[in-house]
């Protein structure tokens, strides 16, 4: 009776555990995002296992039906589409039931973004915020740099490729010029690229680049200079 929390990879296949691997192996059933996006990890490993969905708008809705499971001494594997599940991805509300009801969890731990991006990145990494993905709108964003902007630790986003210029427009725009910044993109994958510099010159060196894909951006608080 354990849910396993497992984190697969973020892009590279091959940062996946052998422990996952093992656990994935020895699960009764596993719970992903998109059957689509999991059975390609799933069958690189020939795992084959009946498949529960979870996604924001349902897990509430299948918390029943997986604490049945797990009642009944079935072990049952969390995965998302990328990286460690939970970490704005679906299954935190699982996780707290299964506490609740004493159902022991456990972690398969492995790679998450915004870690493997601050780990490379040169800027503090003493104390740092993760504040994974912004509103879409200009006006919560702008509010959210302001409110952030004499932070004193690291800030961590996640973005994506439709709005990650205009997110540095506006990062730049209330965290002035002198500000360093560091930008991932596709991390682990074949076009894994990275911008770091003061925030106008990161812009600018994105402008002739190509924003296709997923991003990490990280900005410095305001006490450090490189
Ligand atoms: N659970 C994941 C984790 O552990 O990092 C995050 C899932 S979240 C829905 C997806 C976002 O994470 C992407 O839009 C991007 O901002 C970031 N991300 C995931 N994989 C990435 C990669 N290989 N390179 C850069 N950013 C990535």
């Amino acid at each position: 009776m354990t849910l396993y929390v497992v984190a697969t990879s973020i892009g590279n296949l091959g940062d996946i555990s052998p422990r996952a691997i093992e656990t994935l192996h020895a699960a009764d059933c596993i719970i992903c995002e998109d059957s689509r996006v999991s059975s390609k990890i799933l069958d690189k490993f020939g795992i084959k296992k009946p498949l529960l969905i979870c996604r924001d708008d349902n897990e509430v809705r299948i918390l029943g039906k997986v604490l049945d499971f797990l009642r009944e001494g079935k072990s049952v594997c969390l995965i998302s589409d990328a990286g460690t599940p939970c970490i704005s991805d679906p299954g935190f509300k699982l996780v707290r039931a299964c506490r609740n009801q004493c159902i022991k969890v456990e972690a398969i731990p492995g790679p998450c973004a915004a870690v493997v991006a601050l780990s490379i990145s040169g800027l503090p990494t003493d104390g740092f915020l993760f504040v994974g993905f912004l509103p879409s709108k200009k006006s919560a964003r702008v509010s959210f740099f302001r409110k952030y902007a004499e932070f004193e630790y690291t800030l961590i986003f996640y973005e994506s490729c439709h709005r990650i210029t205009k997110f540095l427009d506006d990062a730049q725009e209330v965290f002035g010029p002198e500000r360093m910044a560091f930008v991932a993109k596709e991390l682990t994958k074949l076009h894994e690229t990275f911008w770091i510099g003061k925030l106008p010159v990161v812009r600018e060196k994105m402008a002739t680049a190509s924003v296709k894909g997923e991003f990490v951006v990280i900005i410095a608080p305001s006490r450090f200079a490189m």
